[in-house]
């Protein structure tokens, strides 16, 4: 039967501090940012890390900026140089920098300026757990996420690992501002919904994470 009032897309209710602007980027706006991330990724192409207990990272990683984050089996950190090849990470796109400070003007945190940016990729199986991001210097700074690709389950959980995340589907061209009181909320990436990629040629999700990091 058909419905005589579908079903509005109704923006899902986040916490305080996150803001969620849905199709931040339109298709010619995610194709130009595309057109950026490629120039970072054949520069710096994605690696999985290893991490503390010795595994591997699901997502694969790369960075742009002064600094980028990075694991290994001593821990994470920010530093300056790409692990492989020793060179400084490429620069942060202006293109990135127009879209992040045209969506930060009118937000709480309207000087936000990014001196870091991690790229993760996420294939078809990739996820990644909850966690919270503390190797800032500054938390009074937001985290912006901006997906590319395909869609993924968010999530957003409280101030303790224990505490029920909540889900927020994330598509490509989405922005996720997360600061304030919700800076420090723990989140991760429950699941990747392979074949939902707007963007010609792009299959999984590029998550572009700004941080204000030193
Ligand atoms: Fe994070």
């Amino acid at each position: 039967m058909e419905l005589l009032f579908p079903q509005p897309d109704l923006p899902p209710v986040v916490p305080d501090g996150i803001i969620l602007l849905v199709g931040a980027a339109d298709l010619p706006g995610q194709q130009r940012l595309l057109a950026a991330l490629d120039r970072v990724l054949r520069a710096e192409p994605p690696a999985q890390a290893r991490v503390k207990g010795g595994g591997l990272t699901s997502a694969a990683m790369t960075n742009c900026g002064q600094v980028g984050w990075w694991s290994d089996t001593k821990g994470y950190r920010y530093q300056p140089n790409c692990p492989g090849t020793g060179r400084p990470w490429p620069p942060i796109p202006t293109e990135f920098t127009e879209l992040i400070q045209r969506l930060t003007m009118q937000s709480p945190w309207p000087d936000f300026c990014p001196d870091a940016c991690l790229i993760n990729y996420y294939g078809p199986g990739a996820k990644m757990g909850l966690h919270q991001d503390r190797d800032e210097k500054d938390f009074s700074q937001p985290i912006i996420t901006v997906s590319l690709g395909d869609s993924a389950d968010f999530l957003v959980g409280g101030m303790a690992r224990r505490e029920r995340p909540e889900v927020i589907k994330l598509g490509s061209g989405d922005v996720l501002l997360m600061g304030g009181a919700s800076r420090m909320r723990f989140h991760g990436v429950r699941k990747i919904y392979p074949g939902t990629s707007p963007l010609e040629g792009v299959t999984g999700r590029y998550s572009l994470t700004f941080r204000k990091a030193l």
